[in-house]
């Protein structure tokens, strides 16, 4: 039985003692105490299903006792920084990691968490390039350090504050809304525009949006050369923005022959949410410079990793370079296990398999609702775009996108937010749920979106 703190006393210590700026979805944001696998118990033992702990990192369920197990064992043993000495679990945990990506990308750098490892990237890519000048895609969320502000490229996360400099923003190749469509050429089970004339592997859109790369690159650096491009595989903060086929491995083609490095940023969509392949670059058949990770490496347990080919590493050997926790004996332990579990537990296939029955599902009360505009993604990576009506794609108020929220939370499924404009409902479950946890995600979906319809007709 739970004897902490109340709901309404730790509304009271937020208010006096955390930051305001912390995000909540929630008019009245539920206390949670308690995590098992798919789910999640409130301070009364209500239990909610977790459809969104993919972002809060969890990959393998809450408390998955094998990971669980695994970290309490290491931490009875020793808790340390692994820098300064060896220490097993750091150099067995490169050797497994790196097994799961192709060549040449076999060398780790170990931090705590995504900004850090994409503060990390961009030194790295800026040494090993002589080069400053960095591309990123408008709508892309890279970190919220004052560097990875920088990179990162929506509005709703920007404050009066300088951040990193020389980092040129690329409009977004976006099938939706972006002004050369491309929704058919999207690498999705899901097809929502049949309209399309492209032919297989020749995607018409993808061609209009790399010129946009070809303009920014050729206006944006110096002639003879550019320092870095980054991409999520899927952008997972702008509401689960896949690009349409072709267009990054044009992009990264565009990049290479400017001298540039591609960096790919797998925050999200890496350790086989994605379903079809263990990492997202993988779906834009490209092999990045660098591959960026945090969140799910460690269930939930802080990390985060650069990995990079031995050329591009060896540029921090220039100087001292240190980071006190990275790669520590427990987090080491905790992303190991869950590599195992990620293969013993199948959890890949549920991906592409149950991710793809989430996505038609989902996409029959696209054709039922006028609200619902958009359904993509791939695997457990799922984003709705929520618009006043199909035709304009003019993004529904967030007053109508809360209440939805609130109902959902009501039947007690948990989902996220995303977009500029925080009308698309993310789903990013915990790659450990079943067909009847998605049969109940889609009806509760159905319930919320009805009751719109009845409050709207009112
Ligand atoms: N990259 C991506 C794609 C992300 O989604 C995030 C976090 N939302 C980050 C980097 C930053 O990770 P962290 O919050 O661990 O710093």
């Amino acid at each position: 039985k739970y004897t902490g703190p109340s709901h309404d006393t730790m509304k009271q210590l937020r208010q006096n003692h955390l930051s305001s700026g912390q995000l909540t979805y929630y008019k009245d944001p539920i206390s949670l105490c308690q995590g098992h696998m798919q789910y999640l118990y409130d301070l009364e033992g209500n239990r909610y299903l977790d459809m969104f702990a993919g972002i809060a990192t969890v990959i393998a369920g809450h408390c998955h006792p094998k990971i669980q197990e695994a970290t309490l064992s290491q931490m009875g043993k020793m808790w340390h920084s692994t820098n300064i000495y060896y220490h097993p679990s750091i150099h067995e945990y490169a050797e497994k990691l790196t097994s799961t990506l192709p060549d040449p990308l076999k060398v780790c750098y170990f931090v705590n968490s995504g900004s850090e490892a994409n503060d990390l990237a961009l030194l790295m890519a800026r040494l090993y390039t002589g080069c400053m000048d960095t591309f990123v895609m408008r709508g892309a969320y890279h970190g919220a350090s004052p560097i990875t502000m920088g990179l990162t490229s929506l509005s709703t996360w920007f404050f009066n504050y300088p951040s990193a400099s020389s980092i040129h923003k690329i409009r977004n190749a976006d099938p939706y809304k972006g002004p050369y469509g491309g929704k058919a050429c999207r690498d999705s089970v899901v097809q929502a525009d049949r309209s399309c004339d492209c032919q297989p592997g020749q995607c018409m859109a993808s061609e209009q949006y790399l010129e946009e790369v070809k303009d920014a690159l050729t206006y944006c650096a110096p002639k003879d050369k550019i320092g870095a491009f980054f991409a999520e595989s899927i952008q997972g903060v702008n509401g689960t923005m896949q690009f349409p086929k072709g267009f990054i491995k044009g992009a990264v083609e565009q990049v290479r022959a400017r001298g540039g490095v591609a960096i790919l940023d797998e925050v999200q969509t890496g350790f086989g949410r994605t379903g079809e392949h263990f990492w997202g670059f993988q779906g834009h058949d490209v092999i990045p410079d660098m591959v960026v990770m945090a969140k799910g490496i460690a269930n939930g347990y802080p990390m985060g990793a650069v990995v990079t080919t031995k050329e591009i590493a060896s540029v921090l050997s220039r100087a001292l370079h240190f980071n006190t926790f990275g790669g520590n004996p427990v987090a080491c332990t905790v992303a190991s296990s869950v590599i195992d579990v990620i293969k013993e537990d199948k959890l890949q296939e549920n991906a592409q398999q149950l991710g793809s029955y989430f996505l038609l599902e989902l996409a029959k009360l696209r054709d039922e609702f006028e609200i619902v505009g958009d359904v993509r993604g791939k695997g457990f990576m799922i984003g709705v775009e929520l618009v006043a009506d199909k035709e304009s794609k003019v993004t529904l108020p967030a007053d109508q996108v809360g209440a939805i929220f609130e109902d959902m939370k009501e039947m007690r499924v948990l989902n996220g937010k995303g977009g500029v404009f925080g009308n698309v409902m993310r789903f990013k479950p915990p790659m450990c749920v079943t067909k009847a946890d998605v049969d109940y995600t889609v009806a509760a979906f159905r319930q919320a979106l009805t009751n719109h319809r009845e409050r709207q007709a009112k």
